[in-house]
């Protein structure tokens, strides 16, 4: 969807490619289509994968009865319910998290909305209240902009993107405010009602506690998500929960109890894809004893990550507030994406490359990007961290001529 919504806002920059302005319109049947198409896709290419290595699919609901054996309730290929019991050497526990949903919400899927109400898209809101400034939030504010909704943000702070750098945050905030977005700071949603308004129409009520109301069409609630570790029978195993429901594991993805593993989001690590399945990885190898050849362990502080808003923006690695507030020395060097020639040709210079390293060694600890491809840039800027490079080896590097990355090269010089 934001790629669909990526390419609608695209045409409204056509212009001053030399080329006339055009009116995408949004086809939502055309669009569930590509959605359900690309998700079919994606599924029957992971079921090959698995079942070409001799893997057993079972499609069911999974429950621990004690630390050996587990009960799952399944359909069999007649699309009857039976109850397997099944007990293994080792076990992987990746059951994913859910939306968060505080007590003065009711979701409706309706108006009232959690963000996996919004794709497929059942409708295209006229105006939505995003609820909730992290990265979920702000990629639902672009998306829902990009399709031509009026969206209103309640960030709970006095910035969007509250954890990621302040000038990071700021292009976007810049870009949401000339997108007519309405951004209620350092307010709280206290309540989500539907109400009939004056004109007889419905529209939904968010209350703040600062007494700030906002209407609107729909509104979405992006305030996190909590590990879905309740009903696995994780306590009849005897596996360690953390205060927020996550399963406590050590630096191999174990839990307490040794042959029991846990990855992906419940693991209460990086909520992202890309770290649940590197756990899962690094789970095989601890299962099957390759981690004395394995030559890295996880490092969850060298996770590169991306949000997909416009401009785009991606990091990795040590940020600039989190080494001044551990009295660490670094040096931080920005360079506009503006300074490339590309971005002139892509008529799009907004957003800035920001490199982090040591001063005494020059060796790169983070970095920051935003504008165009940023997740794909960041690429660069991950290896680095991960392998201990210098902003010299990039330097060093024969990049080509014209591209973004140019902007990496110049802020490692
Ligand atoms: C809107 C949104 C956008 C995101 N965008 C990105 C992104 O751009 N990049 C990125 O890296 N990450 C992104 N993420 C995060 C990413 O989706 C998760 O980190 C990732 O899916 C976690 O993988 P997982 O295997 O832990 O859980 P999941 O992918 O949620 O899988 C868990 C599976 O376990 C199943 N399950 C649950 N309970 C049981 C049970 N009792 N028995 C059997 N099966 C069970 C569930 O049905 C599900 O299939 C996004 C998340 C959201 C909500």
């Amino acid at each position: 969807m934001i790629a669909t919504g990526g390419a609608m806002s695209f045409t409204r920059r056509l212009e001053g490619m030399g080329l006339e302005q055009q009116q995408a319109e949004v086809d939502v049947d055309a669009l569930t289509e590509r959605i359900e198409s690309i998700k079919r896709r994606l599924g029957r290419g992971t079921t090959q994968l698995l079942t070409s290595q001799g893997v057993t699919l079972i499609h069911g609901s999974a429950r621990f009865l004690s630390a050996n054996e587990i009960e799952v309730t399944a359909l069999n290929e007649n699309g009857v319910s039976e109850v397997l019991h099944l007990e293994a050497d080792a076990v992987l526990v990746a059951t994913g998290s859910r939306p968060r949903i505080p007590e003065w919400c009711q979701p409706d899927g309706d108006r009232i909305l959690v963000t996996r109400d919004c794709y497929p898209p059942k409708v295209f809101p006229e105006s939505i209240t995003v609820i909730g400034s992290g990265v979920t939030g702000v990629e639902f504010v672009h998306m829902f902009c990009s399709f031509g909704a009026k969206v209103n943000l309640v960030v709970s702070r006095q910035q969007v993107l509250p954890t990621k750098d302040p000038e990071v945050a700021a292009v976007l905030e810049d870009d949401f405010l000339k997108r007519g977005v309405t951004l209620l700071k350092g307010a709280r949603a206290t309540s989500i009602a539907r109400e009939v308004n004056d004109a007889g129409l419905e529209e939904v009520v968010v209350r703040c506690d600062d007494g700030r109301v906002v209407r609107s069409s729909h509104a979405v609630l992006a305030i996190g998500s909590v590990p879905n570790t309740d009903g696995l029978g994780l306590d009849m195993a005897g596996v360690e929960l953390d205060r927020a429901g996550n399963v406590v594991i050590n630096r191999h993805c174990q839990s307490n109890v040794a042959h029991i593993y846990a990855a992906g989001d419940m693991s209460g690590k990086l909520p992202l894809s890309s770290v649940a399945s590197m756990q899962g990885r690094k789970v095989a190898e601890h299962v099957m004893g390759l981690q004395k050849v394995a030559h890295r362990h996880l490092d969850y502080d060298k996770a590169a990550s991306a949000i997909f808003t416009e401009p785009e923006i991606a990091d990795v690695g040590l940020a600039e507030a989190d080494a001044f507030a551990a009295g660490r020395k670094i040096r931080v060097t920005k360079v506009p994406v503006s300074s490339t020639p590309k971005a002139l040709i892509n008529n799009d210079w907004r957003g800035f490359v920001k490199i982090i390293s040591d001063p005494a060694t020059g060796v790169v600890l983070g970095g920051s990007i935003v504008g165009r491809h940023a997740a794909e840039l960041i690429s660069v800027v991950a290896l680095a961290v991960t392998a201990n490079l210098k902003v010299t080896d990039i330097v060093e590097s024969l990049l080509v001529h014209p591209a973004l990355a140019e902007a990496l090269a110049e802020a490692a010089e």
